[in-house]
């Protein structure tokens, strides 16, 4: 399963995969420990996980945090 999440250093969307327990940020190269961390969202796909990532950091503009019912599954 696919997780997003937001790296407590650089704030950025960090795509993870639950198989693996730490992912690189890709905006900063910091080291993110998944288990743990603040889910904002999650999907079974990586088809889905883009489209979420996309959908977050439209909402970044605004500064809101929605919530994702649509892709808890
Ligand atoms: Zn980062």
């Amino acid at each position: 399963m696919y997780i997003v999440v937001r790296c407590p250093r650089c704030r950025g969307l960090v795509l993870g995969n639950t198989l693996y327990r730490t992912r690189a940020c890709a905006h900063c190269g910091h080291r993110l420990v998944l288990k743990g961390m603040k889910v904002i969202g999650r999907t079974e796909s990586s088809t889905d996980a883009v489209t979420l990532i996309q959908t977050l950091k439209k909402s970044d503009v605004t500064g809101e945090e929605p919530k994702f019912k649509g892709f808890d599954r």
